[in-house]
């Protein structure tokens, strides 16, 4: 900390390079990275051009298909055991990148991101270190029988392409069981937030990760590294965390290679509260839900369906939650909620604001911006926002807003808050409170999500299997679902 009358030195602007077969690599195209508690520009990343992501994928080929594909199972383990060493090492790295870039509250990166990230390394590779093989004894005429067993074999070359609200958590969470699996990773960060990928780099490299074997190419998505990357020929699959329209683009262009995908796309996530929850732990349990990380998380319930015996007391409830927050800057101590990620994203979540006006909600909390007199009004923060009154066919009970936003609505019976919560395009995610076990059981099982907490939520067991249905995503990555989309499994037939 500086002492009074002391100048502040300015830290240094961020230059976060691409990282292609070992070594970084500078481009001439930059594109700037912004801090959202100030809206200032605090550094640049440099944006990989055709020639980069080729280099990126033939390195990745090299090493796919020699130094790293080849490792033995236990060499590979102890060096990815040693990544989540290296992130631990560098723990207040890690954070300081992630908060510059996001500038999400510095408890929430300590707590959850940074860790999360070294623990993704550790979970695949003794998942992967304590895997068994599926073997069948078959009846044959003969009598003499045969054997057959699969064997698990790499991809080759992995597309992983990230967003912005999570960056070190879930690019780990594609990294670390690719890696695991033996195939070499070809990283796109999201052009909003570059810097963990860049610092990630310099842990695998001296983990000892043979070179090529994690690779990243900045850029931005449609004409950018992102869509140079996902539709090169020498990629083998890709697996992508984004918006469902982005999802959607992506395998367009990888149609004609008949690419295997994986995809965790976008939610609209409902909640559902029966007059039998505990209120005491629910109001805070969806508060929290609804807010952390400024509303930017894809599991985050952005619409409420409460029993009408208690649902004046939840609106209540959720008023408190809303307006105890502090904004502020990620460093200030009192801080418990950061800003949006960049000035785009505001516009999109106060035209919202003004949409759920227009269609008619009364806003309980928040509906704005809030005003803090210094540098903190050129970032990007919005008031979190609670609204009633809105019909359940309003758009902004439909589309994702992304933003800390919860609409609360009643409702009278469980199928009717059941066939609410299913009336939506997407399918990521639920969370359902009753201290009636059978109900919770019951209502758990009619949702139409990928995962349902009940009395919970983000609650997440990485061995568990996770992913969207119907617009929400493709396929299932966690525990030995990583392993199945990761790897190819071959069957082999022995006549005994
Ligand atoms: P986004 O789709 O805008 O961008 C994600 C990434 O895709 C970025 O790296 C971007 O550069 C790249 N990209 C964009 N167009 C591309 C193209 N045509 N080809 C290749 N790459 C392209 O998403 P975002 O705004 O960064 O993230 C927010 C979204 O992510 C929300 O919808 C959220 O729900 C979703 N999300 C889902 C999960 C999940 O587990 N289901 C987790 C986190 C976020």
């Amino acid at each position: 900390m500086a002492r009074t009358g002391e100048k502040l030195a300015e830290p240094a602007a961020l230059d976060r390079r691409c990282f292609v077969d070992g070594k970084f690599v500078e481009s001439d195209e930059r594109l700037d990275i912004v801090d959202p508690a100030t809206g200032r520009k605090i550094g640049a990343a440099h944006i990989a051009d055709r020639a980069i992501v080729d280099k990126a994928v033939s390195a990745a080929r090299n090493a796919a298909h020699g130094d790293w594909g080849t490792l033995g199972t236990r060499e590979r383990t102890r060096l990815l055991r040693r990544v989540a060493d290296g992130i631990e090492e560098r723990f207040e790295e890690f954070l300081h990148a992630e908060i510059s870039d996001t500038g999400k509250p510095e408890e929430t990166a300590r707590q959850i991101d940074i860790p999360r990230g070294a623990a993704n390394f550790r979970v695949f590779a003794d998942l992967i270190a304590n895997q068994g093989a599926e073997i069948f004894q078959t009846d044959t005429p003969d009598g003499a029988g045969a054997l057959n067993y699969a064997i698990r074999r790499p991809l080759g070359v992995v597309a992983i392409v990230c967003p912005w609200n999570l960056p070190l958590l879930l690019m780990t969470w594609k990294v670390a069981p690719a890696m695991a699996c033996g195939n070499a990773v070809v990283v796109k960060p999201s052009e909003e937030t570059p810097s963990t990928a860049t610092l990630l780099a310099e842990v695998m490299h001296d983990a000892g990760i043979p070179d090529g074997a994690f690779n990243v190419v900045h850029g931005y998505g449609a004409g950018s590294a992102g869509e140079l990357l996902v539709g090169h020929p020498g990629v083998d699959a890709v697996t992508f965390t984004g918006e469902t329209r982005t999802g959607a683009a992506i395998q367009r262009s990888v149609a004609d290679s008949v690419k295997p995908v994986s995809f965790e796309l976008g939610g609209k996530n409902p909640a559902v509260v029966f007059a039998d929850a505990d209120l005491g732990k629910a109001v805070p349990a969806l508060g929290r839900a609804a807010f952390a990380n400024c509303g930017q998380v894809c599991l985050a319930p952005e619409r409420m369906y409460v029993e009408r015996p208690v649902y004046g007391a939840f609106v209540a409830g959720m008023k408190a939650e809303a307006e105890k927050l502090v904004p502020g800057s990620p460093y200030d101590g009192k801080t418990t909620i950061g800003p949006l990620i960049s000035a785009a994203h505001k516009k999109k979540v106060l035209d919202y604001f003004d949409l759920a006006v227009e269609e008619g909600a009364t806003v309980v909390a928040g509906g704005g911006v809030p005003e803090f007199g210094d540098d903190r009004d050129g970032g990007y923060f919005v008031q979190p926002t609670v609204w009633t009154g809105l019909e359940h066919t309003a758009r902004v009970n439909r589309e994702e807003i992304f933003g800390p936003v919860c609409s609360i609505l009643p409702f009278d019976t469980e199928e009717e808050a059941v066939a609410l919560a299913n009336d939506s395009p997407y399918g990521l995610a639920a969370t359902v409170w009753t201290e009636n076990l059978s109900r919770g059981h019951r209502a758990a099982a009619a949702l139409e999500v990928g995962i349902t907490w009940v009395n919970c939520w983000f609650l997440r067991d990485l061995r568990t299997p996770f992913g969207g249905m119907k617009l929400s995503g493709l396929g299932r990555e966690g525990g030995v679902h990583s392993l199945g989309f990761y790897s190819e499994l071959s069957n082999i037939c022995i006549k005994l």
